[in-house]
């Protein structure tokens, strides 16, 4: 849970602390508004992948399904900065799939809360193998950092790619190849 009170107080510290005026007109509901932001960006801590990947249908084929170009937000847990771009999931059902919908909301889950892009990617690809019980997973990131892009190294556009494999995708290249050609790389 979101504790407005405690974020508020250290909102109206921070501005202190940069110099800021926090009785100013224009920052004086920046604290609350702030708080009630953290509620929406980090409200997948609160949440449950289980939720959504759990609701499978039970198929005969066993061909790879891809979901690709899933937009998200992220924050940085080092600079608490957005990251934000797409991620794409690949999975080899055995007897079960999810909706397309859930893939999204699953990437949702794992992006609303403080986080590592590698982390985010391995999250993602554990919460599928956990929950269907695929014959493997694939589960790729590119984003933009603003930890990068407006500070320090300051490269504007720079991607970076992260790649969770899980179960057949870990032993069998192939797959990997099919993969980025469904993907148009
Ligand atoms: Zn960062």
């Amino acid at each position: 849970m979101i504790d407005h009170e405690k974020v508020e107080q250290a909102v109206r510290l921070l501005l202190e602390g940069i110099g800021e005026d926090v009785n100013r007109e224009g920052l004086i509901d920046t604290p609350d508004r702030i708080a009630r932001m953290y509620e929406e960006i980090y409200g997948g801590m609160e949440e449950d992948a289980g939720v959504h990947l759990m609701k499978t249908f039970t198929v005969e084929s066993s061909e790879m399904v891809i979901e690709k170009d899933i937009t998200f937000y992220s924050t940085c847990e080092h600079h608490l900065l957005p990251f934000y771009g797409k991620a794409h999931i690949a999975y080899i059902p055995d007897g079960k799939v999810v909706g397309l919908s859930k893939l999204a909301r699953t990437v949702e889950v794992f992006a609303r809360r403080l986080q590592l892009q590698e982390q985010l990617t391995g999250q993602i690809a554990d919460a599928l193998m956990e929950y269907m019980q695929p014959k493997g997973a694939l589960v790729m990131v590119e984003a933009e950092h603003m930890c990068m892009t407006m500070r320090g190294i300051k490269k504007p556009g720079s991607q970076t790619v992260t790649l969770a494999r899980r179960g057949v995708f870990e032993t069998d290249p192939t797959l990997e190849e099919r993969f980025f050609r469904m993907l148009g790389r």
